[in-house]
């Protein structure tokens, strides 16, 4: 039980982000979570990297819809590192 109650300092905020609550806890969780939001801002960012190459500024709209996409990733990226097992399997969701 040790590992599971134990509370790491993301804790507290992921009881604010992740509002659906826990989530069941699988050992590959953490590493699909890390690899898949790397990935995602990596790749996310070089696309729009080209697109604003190609199409210029983009306007408010796209601004805020890739932040706050941007923002969920990242946050499960240093879930991923930082997180205990809860905080994974919260971030990750249902799976
Ligand atoms: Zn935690």
């Amino acid at each position: 039980m040790s590992i599971f109650t134990k509370k790491c300092s993301l804790c507290g905020v992921n009881k604010y982000i992740c509002f659906w609550g826990d989530m069941p806890m699988r050992k590959w969780k953490r590493p699909v979570l890390g690899i898949l939001s790397a990935l995602v801002l990596v790749g996310g960012g070089y696309a729009i990297y080209e697109t604003i190459q190609i199409e210029g500024e983009p306007d408010l709209f796209f601004k805020l819809l890739m932040s706050f996409v941007g923002f969920i990733f990242l946050w499960g990226l240093i879930n991923s590192i930082f997180g205990c097992d809860r905080c994974v399997a919260k971030t990750f969701g249902s799976a």
